[in-house]
């Protein structure tokens, strides 16, 4: 066969993306074909730049083209990437905000917010541009993780419309209803008053272009969850539990709310935190001090993702695991699991925007 634009074409249809099934031509992600003798060059258009898929997919490529166009072809596949998003009519400062996934657990302690934060960190890590919401508003503790405690912030107009500006820390762009009010005057917050202010958190803020905003919701199953959920344009949900089985029959109470019909979230997956230990001293041992696989079995039986189990580790304060200045090595511990679970997430969001949009498209 010759080597033209239509004969890499052709071959390249012949390539499917594992995740969504379909041709890389047909989801449009192939672009700037280029042909000059035996030289062939194309880019390949990710669905986002975490996607851990990116050399399998290179190298199918690569092979479509010796096996169908030029057995002796160079060529030479450039990678970008563009985040999936489902088009949203929502004429709102979230606009710009192509991916909203929540954090949530049934019950409080279980890591939620370790959790949120640290998946965050390995997003922006990865180059996709993230921001993170502390909407746990009976505790709200990424300033202090992060370092921003008394951190001023401010405010521009937009249209007449006064707009808080996120803080930016090690990539992130990060709210939290924390910056507002002290710590301690949140906890006595109840229902409506909740609510508003954490609608203020999303509607009056000046968001930027984000492909992934992470949420860490607050702990439970409560009208504030509701009205949350009701109110942003939320693509899913992922779950925090431990192996424990008075977490694990939280979480399912957690997961029973997205899945109600009224609402609706998609679970993209389940994350099973502190699911052992292992002392320094004795590096092959692994104690299950919340029993064995709770998480594991949870998502069996419910049908759901595994993004991830974490190990317990000893965080070197007394007050918790940080990411900010010396602190940030107790993180660092987490980060290798973190990045595999964010290497599952994204591919979770990718398969569930394919799968709405698909949906979108079949309807009258
Ligand atoms: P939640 O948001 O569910 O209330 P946090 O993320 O605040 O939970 O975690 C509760 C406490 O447990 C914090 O002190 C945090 O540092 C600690 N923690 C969370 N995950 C781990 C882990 N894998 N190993 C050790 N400590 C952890």
């Amino acid at each position: 066969m010759s080597v033209t634009v239509d004969n890499v074409l052709q071959a390249l249809s012949r390539v499917l993306d594992p995740d969504l099934k379909k041709d890389l031509v047909s989801l449009g992600m192939i672009r700037d074909i280029e042909v000059s003798d035996l030289k062939v060059s194309f880019s390949v258009v990710l669905t986002t730049p975490a996607c851990p898929l990116k050399e399998s997919i290179k190298s199918s490529c690569i092979q479509a083209i010796h096996d169908w166009v030029h057995p002796d072809a160079e060529v030479q596949v450039n990678l970008s990437a563009r985040v999936t998003t489902v088009n949203r009519s929502d004429g709102s400062s979230l606009k710009t905000v192509k991916n909203i996934i929540a954090v949530a657990s049934g019950k409080g302690g279980v890591g939620k917010t370790t959790v949120a934060a640290n998946i965050a960190l390995s997003l922006a890590k990865s180059g996709a541009r993230t921001a993170l919401v502390d909407a746990d508003i009976y505790g709200p503790s990424l300033p202090l993780m992060f370092g921003l405690v008394n951190e001023p912030i401010r405010a521009i107009q937009v249209n007449g419309q006064t707009k808080a500006i996120p803080l930016r820390k090690h990539g992130i762009d990060l709210l939290s209803i924390g910056f507002f009010v002290d710590a301690s005057k949140a906890l006595i917050w109840r229902g409506p008053l909740a609510s508003s202010a954490l609608k203020q958190l999303f509607f009056d803020t000046q968001w930027g272009e984000i492909d992934y905003m992470i949420v860490d919701l607050p702990p439970g199953t409560g009208d504030i969850h509701l009205s949350l959920v009701q109110s942003v344009p939320l693509t899913g949900a992922v779950i925090v539990t431990t192996p424990h089985e008075l977490a694990i029959a939280d979480a399912t109470k957690a997961v029973n709310m997205f899945n109600n019909e009224n609402i609706h979230v998609p679970i993209l997956g389940v994350v099973e935190n502190m699911s052992w230990f292992t002392p320094a001293e004795l590096p092959s041992n692994r104690y299950y001090i919340f029993g064995d696989g709770g998480g594991v079995k949870m998502a069996n039986d419910l049908k759901l993702t595994l993004l991830g189990q974490l190990p317990l580790i000893a965080p070197n304060n007394q007050s918790g695991i940080y990411v900010d200045n010396d602190m940030l090595s107790a993180s660092q511990q987490l980060q290798p699991y973190f990045d595999s679970i964010v290497a599952n997430l994204v591919r979770q969001v990718s398969i569930s925007n394919a799968q709405k949009q698909e949906l979108k498209t079949a309807l009258p």
